[in-house]
C-alpha cells in the first residue's frame, strides 16, 4: 500500500543508512545501526457536545484531510499534555467555548491520512458539559459548527471511520446525551 509508512521511511533517521529496515506495521529496526522505533497509536481527543434541547454540536474541517467534512471537535494530544487537558484545549482553540465537565466516554481506533502516509491514531472521547455557548465562534482548523439530531447524521458522509463509529454508537445508545 502506497500509504503505508513503510513506503515513506526509506532511510534510518538515526544513521541515515537506506534500504536496509525490518519494517511492520509496528515498528522497524536498522540493520546498520540498531535503533529501533516503534509506531504506536499518536493518541487524540474528541469533544461530545449536547446542546440543552438534545442537539449535538459538529464542526466542519477547515483543513485536509476532508476539507469540509463534518467531523467532531478534538484533534491530537500535545507530547507532555493529558488527554483531560487536550480535550479543553481543543475545546476552546476551535470554538471559543470551556466545558465546566468533562466525561470519558469511550476509544475509537483510526486511520487518518497525512502527507500521504497513514497515521494510526487512537481517538479518545470525552462528553463535554457545556451551558453557555453564547461565546461560541469557528476558529484554528474548524471553517464552520452545526448543530445537528444526532438521528438524522448520514454517516455514509463521514469523514472517519472512528467518527462514523462515534456516531453510530451514539445513534444506538437510548438516551445518547445521558451517557
Ligand atoms: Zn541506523
Amino acid at each position: 500500500m502506497t500509504t503505508s509508512p513503510s513506503n515513506h521511511f526509506k532511510y534510518c533517521p538515526r544513521c541515515a543508512a537506506g534500504g536496509i529496515f525490518d519494517f511492520t506495521d509496528k515498528a522497524f529496526k536498522c540493520h546498520s545501526c540498531g535503533f529501533h522505533f516503534f509506531l504506536n497509536s499518536s493518541a487524540a481527543v474528541t469533544a461530545i457536545i449536547f446542546e440543552k434541547t438534545g442537539k449535538l454540536l459538529m464542526v466542519r474541517r477547515g483543513i485536509e484531510p476532508h476539507f469540509g467534512a463534518l467531523d467532531f471537535p478534538g484533534g491530537f494530544i500535545d507530547p507532555g499534555e493529558s488527554a483531560e487537558e487536550a480535550i479543553l484545549r481543543e475545546v476552546k482553540e476551535e470554538l471559543n467555548l470551556e466545558p465546566y465537565k468533562i466525561k470519558y466516554w469511550a476509544s475509537f481506533p483510526n486511520e487518518y491520512l497525512y502527507s500521504g502516509t497513514i497515521v494510526n491514531t487512537i481517538d479518545l472521547v470525552f462528553l463535554c458539559s457545556i451551558d453557555d455557548f453564547s461565546a461560541i465562534k469557528h476558529l484554528d482548523d474548524v471553517m464552520d459548527f452545526e448543530f445537528v439530531e444526532v438521528s438524522s447524521i448520514d454517516v455514509k458522509q463521514l469523514p472517519f471511520l472512528s467518527v462514523q463509529n462515534i456516531v453510530r454508537r451514539l445513534q444506538n445508545t437510548k438516551d445518547p446525551t445521558n451517557f
